[in-house]
């Protein structure tokens, strides 16, 4: 396995009263267990506010964890040291969503993409000139760009660039955090086609976060959905449309259905996603859940085997199914 999450939690004090001591805990991530293969891509989606970032940047270690443990590799990334971190990173790199604010505004682009390579102490001069424009080109820029700035560049461009200097070290995995929301539609169809084309060409595993379920399903080998902190359903993409989490059928029933055969039943999702502060007891989506029962208010579903690589985490996924079969 290339990349193992297992039970992972992170929590940030909020600050207040004397001395600035935790007054409360904002719980971001709560146990979180994922895997991806060498190759493939995990898709993880879910609502602005449910920990999809917060958990992107655990594992790249830009974030420790609380507890639980972060395998890549092999390689345990949460007690390794510092220089073997550094040398992890080679391999597992990330894509931030805002294309211009993860881009230095007073370096060049070729200066931006050949940073892994000087970091990391890889070629020289001339050597190090031709890899950049080849990764340029590799990611549909001209070699020729290298001397002009981000801020010369359109919003699907700059991603592009962020995206080159991602696969300059030739990474096993990358982290991709929302990495189309901020560009116009017309433009995600070109950057998501780019990052699959680099997948069949260099092999890279993705985690690829997303809030849209469509751009998820269009990219992802396996799909996990994420609400408060948890893992709540994981499916293959092309079992997406038998999702029998509510919380992934209210998000299928905010996209239209290609297929005229099958009817959505589920209502859109109504109301916020409660406070990660205090979390709901019991389920945590039972305050929006039309299926809840008593129960749902107390006893936390299990993350349940529902098919093969399908688990889900509700107590009555028969009541979904029911609405949802023909
Ligand atoms: Fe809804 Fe209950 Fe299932 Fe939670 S466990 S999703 S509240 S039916």
């Amino acid at each position: 396995m290339l990349l193992e999450v297992e039970n992972v939690i992170k929590r940030f004090p909020v600050r207040g009263g004397f001395l600035g001591k935790p007054t409360a805990y904002v719980h971001a991530v709560n146990g979180v267990s994922l895997h991806v293969k060498g190759g493939e891509t995990l898709g993880i989606v879910g609502e602005s506010g449910c920990g999809k970032s917060t958990l992107a940047r655990l594992i790249v270690r830009l974030l420790a964890p609380d507890a639980g443990a972060i395998r890549f590799d092999g390689q345990d990334l949460v007690a390794c040291s510092r220089s073997a971190l550094r040398a992890i990173r080679r391999d597992l790199q990330i894509v931030f969503q805002d294309p211009f604010g993860s881009l230095n505004p007073r370096m060049t682009v070729g200066d931006i993409v050949a940073e892994p390579l000087v970091i990391h102490d890889i070629g020289a001069g001339g050597e190090r000139r031709r890899r950049v424009e080849e990764l340029l080109t590799l990611v549909g820029l001209s070699g020729d760009v290298a001397h002009r700035y981000p801020h010369e560049f359109s919003g699907g461009q700059r991603q592009r660039i962020g995206i080159a200097r991602a696969i300059a070290l030739q990474p096993k995995c990358i982290v991709a955090d929302e990495p189309v929301s901020a560009l116009d539609v017309s433009v995600q169809g070109e950057v998501l086609n780019l990052l699959m084309d680099l997948q069949r060409t260099l092999a890279i595993a993705y985690v690829f976060i997303a809030h849209d379920i469509k751009v998820v399903a269009q990219v992802s080998h396996r799909i996990a959905v994420m609400y408060l902190g948890q893992i709540v359903e994981e499916l293959p993409a092309e079992k997406l449309l038998e999702a029998r989490h509510p919380y992934t059928r209210a998000l299928l029933a905010a996209v239209p259905i290609a297929d005229p055969t099958r009817r959505e039943r589920a209502a859109p999702l109504g109301g916020d996603v409660p406070s990660p502060i205090t979390l709901p007891p019991g389920c945590p989506f039972h305050p929006r859940c039309k299926y809840r029962e008593a129960n749902c208010l107390t006893d936390p579903p299990a993350l349940l085997p529902q098919g093969p690589n399908h688990r889900a985490a509700c107590h009555y996924v028969d009541k979904v199914l029911a609405d949802i079969l023909p």
